[in-house]
């Protein structure tokens, strides 16, 4: 998220020097995780100062793009015999992950209705993004591997960006056509023609924990890998810990309501590592209360849970905790 800001920070600073891109260009900021938002609702390049990105449990293509379209259609103004509308818009699409329902009711309203009147370009970030799936739903495709570790490619992508918007902006001015912008040869994407597979993520399990201390929420990730289990003597299944994050309220409006909903159950018994509490540094991040709440404990003891406000002994329990994953 960090990387993506930055991106977008150097690509308005860009473009606010560009006459005719001041002059022609509107800015909008959606996000979505297991819902979607409107950060920022269309406004003037000049006036545009980019936003705080939220983050939010889930990765709802459905609800991302559906609230992309209902703003398209209620923004994008259309010619009419006395006014000239909007030019094409210019639709940026950046997802890192794959999406946590299976919707595609997104599909045909998007191919039949916006697909074909905007610029669309769909940025994947990391492995786990659904190419076939972006490829459904813009016209060009790029890919990078990973956020920190290739800086350099987020920065050409950004790059690539105003660029593009730039050029359009100036061809807009002319000949009301939009002018296209080869894709840097480090981000394009070969396109393998695989059939749509509209995956639940299920590489990770993400658990939403509460500090008892501070009352705030945190996420705990575990990432799926196999052991070989000495009793069964073959491979099996576990998710190994792979960190700890506070997160703000932001996460909560921005998570889907129906997390969890048809997610496999994972038993502690396939859990590997417990991180220590990323708010307050408790010991013990993943204590399980009868209510089912998660929060961070300091070891052993009276404890009260803060979801349900019961105070009760939590000692180091012997027997296996089935716990309902969250949507990344
Ligand atoms: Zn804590
Ligand atoms: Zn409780």
């Amino acid at each position: 998220m960090d990387a993506v800001s930055d991106g977008m920070r150097m690509v308005l600073s860009q473009l606010k020097q560009d006459p005719y891109a001041l002059e022609t260009v509107w800015v909008s900021v959606i996000v979505f995780a297991g819902k979607a938002k409107t950060v920022v609702p269309l406004t003037e390049l000049m006036s545009f100062y980019p936003p705080k990105l939220p983050v939010g449990g889930g990765t709802s293509y459905e609800r991302g793009i559906g609230h992309l379209i209902n703003a398209l259609n209620s923004e994008v103004k259309g010619s009419t015999s006395e006014t000239k509308g909007d030019w094409k818009p210019i639709v940026i699409f950046i997802s890192d992950g794959a999406p946590t329902d299976r919707g595609t009711s997104w599909m045909s309203d998007w191919q039949n209705g916006w697909k074909n009147k905007v610029q669309s370009i769909a940025l994947a970030i990391g492995a786990g993004v659904d190419m076939s799936l972006l490829e459904r739903f813009a016209t060009t495709v790029m890919k990078i591997d990973e956020v920190e570790s290739n800086s350099s490619q987020m920065k050409s992508f950004f790059t690539w960006i105003s660029a593009s918007v730039s050029a359009n902006s100036k061809s807009l001015g002319l000949t009301g056509e939009a002018e296209g912008q080869a894709v840097p040869t480090e981000l394009s994407v070969e396109s393998d023609g695989e059939s749509v597979n509209s995956n639940v993520d299920d590489e990770h399990a993400i658990f939403l924990g509460q500090c008892q201390k501070h009352r705030k929420g945190y996420l705990i990730k575990y990432t799926k890998g196999t052991e070989v289990s000495p009793m069964l003597e073959m491979d099996v299944e576990v998710y190994r810990m792979s960190g700890a994050y506070a997160i703000d309220d932001t996460y909560v409006d921005l998570s889907d309501d129906r997390d969890g909903v048809g997610q496999p159950v994972i038993s502690t018994e396939n859990l590997r590592g417990v991180p220590n509490c990323p708010v307050c540094e408790n010991s013990f991040a993943l204590c399980v209360c009868s209510c089912g709440g998660i929060f961070c404990v300091d070891g052993p003891g009276t404890q009260t849970c803060p979801h349900c406000e019961k105070t009760s002994e939590f000692g180091a329990g012997g027997g296996h905790l089935n716990l309902n994953r969250k949507f990344g």
